[in-house]
């Protein structure tokens, strides 16, 4: 598998940051990479990672040539080291992260060279794990660079979090990710809508055009639709999405309660979904339910086995009373 070694577009600042550090010498042992999912964390952390290991750098980059390069791109660099949950998991184990000490006191394959781990996303090590890298990060191993990406660092470890540079990366400038999806994406595309339906996180817009998401969505908007004006009951719509992969439903279902919250603080929102059925609606009453969406969500992504129909029926039965009783 070739991988691009480059960082994306947005983010040229935080890439001038951190190679300022590495030309005064003064990069630490453990940088903390955090932020939303969808806004090319992990890229960046493996174009800089190929950056500090290529023979020849060019212009402040990876050469893409070099043989250091040539490992990179087929995910075979010796000095090189990913820690992610293996295939089908959803956690890094402790195992995983021990394996790392024996790769610290290797020599690096170049004289001076660096030696470079990757850990994504970082949340999913469990607290086993996580303390063994502590370990690790207490006593850090000469010329090893550890780059930790977090969609969720508040859920690192405190001390974790302590011993590494953070840098906190925000959700880009819409002018650039939407300039950047109009060449990515050759098809038309309705790239404002994408972009709306992804909070502006042009890596999520991308996968959303790319799975036909923004059409699944008109449908569980209809859906909920029919539902809010009485053309259909909770239960049954439940049953239906039941049908569907949970976690796209619930990703539709947050970004609904997100932007009703928006177009009821008085913000401008589009709202596919009956307005006149929600406008009366009390804000402060739909965050604990934004909340509780966004943990099934995260349970789901950690690989919790949650019943479908049944969360989805406790969802759509409290919001359809919900709506009834403020309308
Ligand atoms: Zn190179």
């Amino acid at each position: 598998m070739s991988e691009a070694l480059l960082a994306y577009p947005w983010q040229s600042d935080y890439w001038q940051t951190l190679n300022a550090l590495q030309d005064q010498d003064r990069l630490p042992h453990a940088i903390l990479l955090s932020g939303p999912e969808g806004i090319g964390k992990y890229r960046f952390a493996k174009a800089f990672a190929a950056y500090l290991l290529c023979e020849q750098p060019q212009a402040a980059m990876a050469c893409g040539k070099c043989q250091s390069c040539l490992w990179c791109k087929d995910r075979q660099h010796p000095d090189f080291k990913a820690l992610e949950p293996p295939e089908g998991k959803r956690q890094i184990a402790v195992d995983q992260v021990r394996e790392l000490q024996s790769f610290a006191v290797q020599r690096a394959h170049r004289e001076d060279g660096k030696k470079i781990v990757l850990i994504h996303p970082a949340e999913s090590m469990n607290t086993n794990a996580a303390n063994a890298l502590l370990k690790t990060l207490e006593e850090p191993a000469e010329q090893t660079l550890l780059l930790l990406v977090s969609h969720a660092s508040s859920r690192l470890l405190p001390t974790i979090r302590s011993r590494c540079l953070q840098y906190a990366m925000k959700v880009p400038d819409p002018a650039v990710s939407e300039a950047w999806l109009q060449k990515t994406i050759t098809d038309s595309a309705d790239l404002h809508r994408l972009m709306q339906e992804s909070s502006g996180r042009p890596l999520t817009a991308l996968a959303l055009f790319e799975s036909g998401g923004l059409e699944r969505f008109k449908e569980y908007d209809q859906a909920l639709a029919a539902m809010l004006t009485g053309k259909t009951h909770a239960v049954a719509v439940a049953e239906t999405f039941a049908e569907h992969e949970p976690t796209a439903v619930l990703s539709w279902w947050v970004r609904r309660l997100q932007l009703l919250i928006t177009r009821l603080v008085g913000a401008d929102a589009e709202i596919p979904v009956p307005w006149d059925r929600l406008k009366g609606l009390d804000p402060a009453a739909i965050f604990p339910r934004l909340d509780t969406a966004q943990q099934s969500l995260a349970q789901l992504q950690r690989g919790a086995a949650l019943n479908k129909r049944l969360l989805f029926e406790g969802i759509l039965l409290d919001w359809q009373q919900f709506c009834h009783n403020n309308a």
